[in-house]
């Protein structure tokens, strides 16, 4: 039991929140810019041409087998809560507000690294066809691909998450902040359009960028910065 929960029901409710929180949030972006107010941002879409409701559709199809994985995996991690393993405290107090926040930066950097060398891993011709090929099927990607992964591609973007749980002092909360900035993040990286106000910070992973990478494969491994990038000279500002 967790919380009052057999493992049965976190798995059920787990798999039910993250795909709420990826219908609202992914919702709402595509809602916004492809329905609502499609004729006066027109001007930032990044490529001209608009997706068919084939496309939308494979991409909720393949998020929803993500988020039955990633609702699985809950299992495991609960498991490994549960018995004491992991560095995970419910007491504020223990660590206090400042570490909170602190402690989601910190997951923030540690999932942007694991994110641009796995990705770029699963680009190598031994790996893309079996793994990564379906994300990029999405050539000029919309909200809803955020998490539109092959199987094995959503099991491999999990692989982080056990270094967080085992090595970073975290509270349970800061973990489901961290998990919806996460999908915020990757929903806006996918978004299909330009938003200026973001391509200021040069720092920051941009709409831009992941759709030149969607697009062309070979630049922009990066999630949420391009620190990695410049690093390695996979940089493109698209
Ligand atoms: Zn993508
Ligand atoms: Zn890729």
């Amino acid at each position: 039991m967790f919380y009052g929960f057999s493992h049965t029901e976190i798995w059920i409710i787990g798999t039910i929140l993250f795909i709420l929180r990826y219908v609202l949030i992914a919702g709402v972006f595509f809602y916004l810019f492809y329905v609502l107010k499609k004729t006066r941002f027109s001007k930032f879409k990044i490529q001209k041409q608009f997706p068919l409701k084939t496309q939308i559709k494979r991409e909720q199809f393949y998020s929803l087998l993500t988020f039955l994985i990633y609702g699985c995996s809950l299992w495991l991690f609960v498991f490994w809560v549960e018995k004491g393993y992991t560095q995970s405290y419910s007491d504020l107090k223990e660590f206090g507000l400042v570490y909170f926040v602190v402690s989601i930066l910190i997951m923030v950097f540690i999932h942007d690294t694991y994110f641009y060398w796995t990705h770029r891993l699963i680009h190598h011709s031994k790996f893309f066809k079996h793994i990564h090929k379906v994300h990029h099927g999405f050539t000029s990607p919309t909200p809803w691909a955020a998490f539109a992964f092959h199987p094995w591609e959503a099991i491999i973007s999990l692989g982080f998450i056990p270094i967080i749980l085992f090595v970073i002092p975290h509270h349970q909360w800061a973990l489901v902040v961290f998990i919806t900035f996460l999908t915020l993040y990757n929903v806006v990286i996918h978004l299909g359009y330009s938003i200026p106000k973001l391509k200021q910070f040069k720092i920051l992973n941009t709409p831009d960028a992941h759709d030149f990478h969607h697009l062309k494969s070979k630049m922009n491994y990066g999630l949420y910065f391009t620190f990695w990038d410049r690093l390695m000279g996979t940089y493109y500002e698209g």
